[in-house]
Order: C-alpha cells, then structure tokens, then sequence
C-alpha cells in the first residue's frame, strides 16, 4: 500500500524464534523457562480475573512498591512495561528522532535494529574485542548518537561486560546507555545499583526468562526518577493490564522460587557446557540461561535441521561478520538428556 511510510515499506520486520503452536517439539530455541512459575503468580491472577471491570493503575503502584525494596531502589525509579520490549520501544520513543542513531554491540540482540529503523534512525553496530569487552569506539560519539543497547549478558554469546567498564562506558558517552539484563538473574552480579551512580545508566529486565513467565508478557525499567518521568509520558496508558500487574507482584515476591529455579538452571548449564564440549562443540562460557555452541566440521544450519528433524528445536543464528552457530536454551535436565544423546549419536 503505497501510503504507508517509505520506511516501514522497507523494513524486513523483527523475526522472534518459532513458537510452533502444536506438537510435541522440545522447545530450546527461545531461553524460555523450561519450569513453572511460582504457584503464587496463579493465585494471583484469578484473584484478579474477578475484578476486570476497572482499568488497570497506569503507573503500576502496587507492583513498584512490592518490587522497590527487593531491588534496591525507590518506587519511583521504576516504569513497567508490556514485556522488556516495551519498554525498549518507549525508550527508542524518549530518546530518537528520526535520523538520529543507536548504537549496539555486534553480534547481539537484533530487536534494537528493528526499533531503530522504525523510528527512522540508524542502528551503529560495534563488534566487541576478542575477550569480550567493548573497543574504545563503543563509548565515542557526537549529537546525532542518542542511545546505546548493551545487552549484559549479551545474546546470542552470553558474555559479561564488567561493572566497571559499564560505569566508564556510560562517563564517557554523550547519551543514555541501556543495561539490557533480560539475563542478569543467570550471570554473578547485575548492573541496577549503578543507576545510582550516573542518570545516564537505565536497566531493563523481564519476568519472561528467569520468572518463567515469557506468556505473561511483563518488564520493566529502572531509572534515576527524572528519566522515568520523561518515559511516562511516551508510555501507553494502560501498557499493563490488571492481569499481569497482579501475577508480576507476586513472582517478584517469590524470592526463593527465583533462586531456586536460577540454581537449579546455572547447575544444568553448567553440564550442558561441559558435554557439549565433550563432543567437540567449541561453547562460549555463559552467564545466561542459553549457550552459544559452534562446531568445527559440521555447518551449524545442519545441526538445527538434524536436531529439528529429531523433535528439538534450537535456534540457528547467522552473523555475517562474525560466525554462525547454535544458541541452545538451557532446558530441564531431561530435555538437555534428549539434546545430547542426539548429538552424540550423529
Ligand atoms: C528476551 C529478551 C528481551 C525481551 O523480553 P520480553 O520481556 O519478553 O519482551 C529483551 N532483551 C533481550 C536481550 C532478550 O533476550
């Protein structure tokens, strides 16, 4: 249709893993949680089911002052969102006009890509050094430069970039730079007391991977107050509905479900490494709930489709300038059984 604007006429659109919607696959491919949530999260959503009539709080007050002391910081340092990636799209919305940039790490999350090009901006790619940290070039840039997306730990690699040179990084950048730790309850520390340090820092998070709640659709920011109130006017008004409020409160509450299950996950990603290795998988450490596994004489893209073919669906992932390879979800310890011995026996 032609009046629809030049730019999103050229967009090739975001691509998220395959959610097959029957069958029986074993599901590896989208760092879901392979168990269920805390008991409490459904408790709290047919409490809530029989009380749709009004519209949900807009600023999500019951969640922010549940959620403020387990974090560390005050209620008012906090926005939620319709998943982490509303929360992505309001910041994109605060902070980029159109011919402006972004900047992100290569390889990474592709979705700030996307966000870009639909506000009309460019997205700038910097390719990490070869240990992992980020080049000089990460943490330059003029006016035109208006948001940096650093994913910690970062997808598809589940590498860590340090505190310190994330506090550095954001000194010497002339924008706001954005902790994405959709991972950080998998790795040893996380990057939210920082917020404190410098307004330029924001942290976003999801229950969708360490909550086990992908379904639900939940996020949120934290930022120092000056930074949330500017995003509160970008924000859709009602962005969470009353569901979600009431079933995000009580997950965040369950602080012994999250270390448990986040125990239990660092455990088996642990063997997966290891026996990956085993059967002569070049595996990049992680600090998330996937590990990012290449394989010197067979072609990735052939793995998956093996794998695939056998009822196990991973995500095959393809980086030009960079490699192509396998990022497998941490699954239960039974799934990761069914992963191996499938790779052992080609
Ligand atoms: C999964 C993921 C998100 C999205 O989380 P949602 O809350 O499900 O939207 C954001 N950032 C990264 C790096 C992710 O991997």
């Amino acid at each position: 249709m032609s009046n629809v604007r030049k730019t999103i006429q050229d967009l090739a659109g975001y691509v998220p893993g395959e959610q097959p919607q029957q069958g029986k696959l074993i599901k590896l491919n989208t760092n879901e949680n392979p168990y269920p949530a805390s008991e409490a999260v459904a408790a709290a959503i047919e409490t809530a089911a029989r009380n749709l009539v009004r519209y949900p709080d807009p600023i999500a007050t019951g969640f922010r002052l549940t959620a403020a002391p387990i974090l560390g910081v005050d209620p008012d340092w906090i926005l939620c969102g319709n998943g982490s990636d509303d929360i992505l799209t309001i910041l994109t919305r605060t902070f980029v006009d159109a011919g402006n940039s972004i900047r992100l790490p290569y390889p990474s999350y592709t979705l700030y890509r996307t966000l870009a090009a639909i506000q009309g901006a460019t997205a700038e790619e910097v390719a990490f050094n070869d240990d992992w940290t980020l080049p000089t070039a990460f943490r330059t840039g003029d006016g035109q430069l208006r948001l940096v997306m650093l994913p910690n730990p970062n997808s598809p690699t589940g590498t860590v970039v340090s505190r310190e040179e994330i506090l550095e990084i954001a000194d010497a950048l002339p924008c706001p730079l954005v902790v994405d730790e959709a991972y950080a309850d998998f790795a040893d520390f996380n990057c939210i007391d920082l917020v404190q340090e410098n307004e330029k820092i924001i942290v976003t998070r999801t229950l969708s991977k360490s909550y086990g709640l992908a379904g639900l659709r939940f996020g949120f920011a934290v930022a120092q107050p000056q930074v949330i109130t500017q995003m509160l006017k970008v924000k859709d008004s009602y962005n969470c509905d009353s569901l979600s409020l009431a079933a995000a409160t009580a997950a965040i509450s369950d602080t012994n479900w999250l270390a448990g299950n986040v125990a239990k996950i660092r455990v088996t990603r642990s063997r997966l490494q290891a026996q990956l290795a085993q059967l002569g998988y070049d595996v990049i450490p992680s600090h998330a709930n996937f590990v990012w596994c290449t394989h010197s004489e067979q072609p990735a893209e052939q793995i998956y489709e093996y794998l695939k073919e056998n009822g196990i669906l991973v995500r095959y992932m393809k980086y030009p300038k960079w490699q192509d390879g396998l990022r497998i979800s941490v699954g239960s310890d039974e799934q990761m059984d069914a992963c191996l011995s499938l790779l052992e026996k080609r």
